[in-house]
């Protein structure tokens, strides 16, 4: 029983059709179209129907609150108006039934069935892409809250006033650590009178924005600003991720996202760093990883997603 998996993120869509081992057998990908949903929907049925096989159930992680296959918000993706039925859309369109998950809440369920939390019961995971997500396993199983919008660890507010964030508030995490406003913080010093290399990479790389790849360069060569910007996305980063691990009581924390693919453990450690000045009494054996399944990690969790909905009936 082969099952797509669908990751829809903030730069591109990555579809993968995946065996009951989690093991992904083929693959396609393109850059999120900025058309709105339209748009997306059209993209990720040519992506399944480019495949060897047409797989018997589809799941895909979207960007933003996804609650009875409705979209409720989302916020990283152009031209989204809230409220959107992709996964009717989506079962209308590619014939076979749909499973909707929050991106990262199905990345996380794809490092937990195959990947860095396999065998953990509690779980914090922090995806850092265009914006900062979370997910959650807790007591053995995935937690999405009552109306699917537990996790966002991203719109934890700990600079009150501070920065404002994609969301509308001032001050969240998001608002230091996610790219695209560490992306509006690099431009808006560089035309204060601040030098930096990102922009320069950006073009060299071919890239539209400040990706992951972007940044993960400017930091390797040492850039001024881009360490700077990244310092304090760490630091307020680690003190949401320390409130969480207070209220929670996790024993993992897992990393995710292009940063994490690109610095690996040493943003893991970095963070863990970050986070310890603000921790009561973690876990003595509190652990911090990166993600271990890559750029697989929403495809393998998307498909596990369609898996249990196929098997649920
Ligand atoms: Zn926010």
């Amino acid at each position: 029983m082969l099952l797509g998996g669908v990751d829809v993120g903030g730069t591109n869509i990555e579809v993968g059709l995946v065996d009951a081992e989690h093991q992904v057998l083929a693959r396609a990908k393109r850059d999120t179209p900025y058309g709105g949903p339209d748009a997306v929907i059209a993209t990720i049925v040519e992506l399944i129907e480019s495949l060897d096989e047409t797989p018997v159930a589809v799941g895909a992680g979207i960007p933003g609150v996804i609650h009875d296959g409705r979209a409720l918000t989302v916020p990283n993706l152009e031209n989204w108006v809230d409220q959107v039925d992709i996964g009717t859309e989506l079962e209308q369109a590619l014939g076979v039934p749909v499973a909707l998950g929050n991106d990262v809440n199905v990345g996380l369920l794809g490092e937990w069935v195959a990947g860095a939390a396999h065998g953990f019961d509690n779980v914090l995971g922090v995806w850092m892409g265009t914006g900062i997500g979370g997910g959650l396993i807790l007591d053995g199983r995935p937690f999405n809250g009552s109306r699917g919008a537990a996790g966002e660890i991203g719109h934890v507010v700990v600079r009150p006033g501070g920065g404002l964030c994609t969301c509308g508030n001032r001050g969240c995490v998001e608002a230091y650590a996610g790219r695209r406003s560490m992306a509006a913080i690099a431009t808006a010093m560089v035309e204060a009178g601040r030098s930096t290399s990102l922009f320069e990479i950006r073009d060299a790389e071919g890239k539209q924005r400040l990706t992951s790849k972007v940044w993960a360069r400017a930091l390797e060569e040492a850039d001024a600003l881009a360490e700077q910007l990244f310092e304090m996305a760490i630091e307020t980063l680690g003190i949401g991720v320390a409130s969480v691990i207070n209220t929670l009581d996790v024993e993992l924390v897992v990393i995710g996202g292009g940063l994490a693919e690109k610095l690996g453990q040493d943003l893991a450690d970095r963070i863990e760093r970050a986070a310890a000045p603000w921790m009561l009494r973690p876990h003595p054996d509190l652990s911090w990883v990166p993600a271990a399944l890559g750029d697989d990690s929403g495809v393998v969790g998307a498909a596990a997603l369609a898996r249990a909905t196929v098997l649920a009936g």
